[in-house]
């Protein structure tokens, strides 16, 4: 590893002068615990890091039953589910915060490095998407723009963000009369691995909880990129909740998951996985949404 200098701006104004002076030499460093791996393996270069946690934006975690909850984008995992409000409100959020490593990563470790670092495995994402996560990025010269969190990603490692812009926060609309949101991965041990697939879905109910008003659903690990499965989620939209419905939608999955096979599982293994965790987390959804 070779010297990395180090900067802690307390504004985003300076974090962004200082990303945009670097172009591609800089990088961002929230909880490290992917870009620090990266730097000493070398799978990455950097002359500059520039602290997330230094800047108050991106540390802001604020939650309203009206408003929603926005979550700065160097949030520690450990934050987001120790906070008994945002827990109830987004369990499925909380599935993916709490399983991101151990204990001692989740003290460092945050959603927005998770989402920036743009692994087709991370493991917040689906959970992201499916709640309807709108990310804000600043760039040079004050400009801000907002990108819904399905159209971050573009590549394995690689996203929206141009030089010189980083992410502030990530806004999760206030949740729904009648839903629930759920993200489980199939690992083949039982921490700190990377999915061999993962499933994010979200369901709105009808005031009866026995219609799907909408859902969302969401793959991990299967795909260049994390996958918004639309077709699977509109197939449930005003029907019943049903063990037929729920089986046309893990199918219509299991045609959007296009993964490869290497060594920590196969074609065939990902896509039949995508069928059982796409099943299993559209019933806990349901659960959830019918308060049980
Ligand atoms: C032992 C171990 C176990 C792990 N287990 C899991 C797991 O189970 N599931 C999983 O998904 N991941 C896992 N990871 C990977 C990693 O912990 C997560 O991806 C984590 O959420 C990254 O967050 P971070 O804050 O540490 O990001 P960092 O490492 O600080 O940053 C990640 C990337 O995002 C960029 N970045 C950070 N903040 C910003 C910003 N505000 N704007 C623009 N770019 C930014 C950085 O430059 C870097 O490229 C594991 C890592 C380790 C070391």
């Amino acid at each position: 590893m070779e010297a990395i200098e180090f900067i802690a701006p307390k504004t985003v104004a300076d974090a962004v002068a200082a990303l945009a002076a670097k172009g591609d030499r800089a990088r961002m460093l929230a909880g490290g615990t992917d870009v620090l791996v990266q730097l000493r393996s070398g799978r990455r270069r950097a002359e500059l890091l520039i602290d997330a946690k230094s800047v108050p934006e991106l540390n802001q975690m604020s939650y309203s039953p009206r408003q929603g909850l926005t979550l700065g984008a160097a949030v520690p995992c450990y934050r987001v589910y120790q906070d008994q409000k945002i827990a109830a409100a987004y369990p499925g959020l909380i599935d993916a915060a709490s399983l991101i490593g151990s204990i001692q990563i989740q003290g460092r470790a945050s959603i927005g490095g998770n989402l920036c670092n743009s692994a087709p495995s991370g493991d917040s994402i689906p959970a992201i998407i499916v709640l309807g996560g709108v990310c804000t990025v600043a760039g040079p010269g004050g400009k801000t723009r907002e990108i819904p969190a399905e159209q971050f990603c573009t590549g394995p490692g690689r996203n929206v963000l141009q030089p010189g812009e980083l992410l502030v926060s990530i806004h999760f609309p206030a949740p729904q009369a009648n839903s629930g949101a759920t993200y489980q991965r199939f690992i083949p041990r039982n921490e700190m691995d990377i999915a061999v697939a993962g499933v994010g879905a979200s369901v709105v109910l009808d005031r009866t909880k026995r219609n799907f008003v909408s859902a969302r659903i969401s793959l991990a690990s299967v795909a260049p990129i994390p996958v918004f499965a639309q077709k699977a989620a509109a197939s449930l939209a005003g029907k019943p909740v049903s063990d037929a419905t729920i089986e046309e939608a893990a199918r219509l999955a299991m045609e959007d998951a296009k993964p490869i096979t290497d060594m920590r599982g196969t074609i065939r293994q990902r896509i039949h996985l995508v069928g059982v965790l796409t099943r299993r987390t559209l019933q806990e959804s349901i659960k959830r949404a019918r308060g049980e």
